[in-house]
């Protein structure tokens, strides 16, 4: 079972607003209320299903996984700045940087992006 209400819950739920990009009956997207480049839009489950991040993925989640990501082409059909080229980030767990415990694509773009992407530069040499 999924434990914690996250904020997304309320988001899908409408009890607090979001800036909806596209919408299906199985996935939201709607702008990152901290965009960290000039196109950032956050891809969702509407249910969770067990997916608080996606390290816990199960056999059963495998169809929306799927459909997540076939998702991104079609939002990137409707947003102009992303048709130049895009990034999708994950984050999962406490080393990914994750703070929102409900499974969500990070879809990045609007200028060139750099890479690779942050790090402490403790990489192993
Ligand atoms: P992560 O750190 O990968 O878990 O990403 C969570 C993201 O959710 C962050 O980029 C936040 O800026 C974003 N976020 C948190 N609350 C909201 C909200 N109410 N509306 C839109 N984005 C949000």
């Amino acid at each position: 079972m999924d434990a914690e209400v996250t904020i997304f819950d309320k988001i899908v739920a409408g009890q607090i607003k979001a800036n909806i990009v596209y919408q299906d009956d199985l996935c939201l997207a709607f702008h990152d209320v901290n965009p960290q480049a000039p196109v950032h839009i956050l891809l969702i489950p509407k249910q969770r299903n067990g997916l608080s991040q996606l390290s816990k993925a199960q056999e059963h989640n495998k169809e929306i996984l799927g459909h997540l990501l076939f998702t991104v082409t079609k939002i990137v059909e409707l947003v102009d700045e992303l048709k130049n080229g895009f990034r999708i980030v994950i984050n999962d767990g406490e080393n990914g940087g994750q703070s929102v415990w409900h499974l969500h694509i990070h879809i990045i773009g609007g200028e060139q992006l750099t890479w690779p992407p942050g790090s402490s530069g403790n990489q192993k040499k």
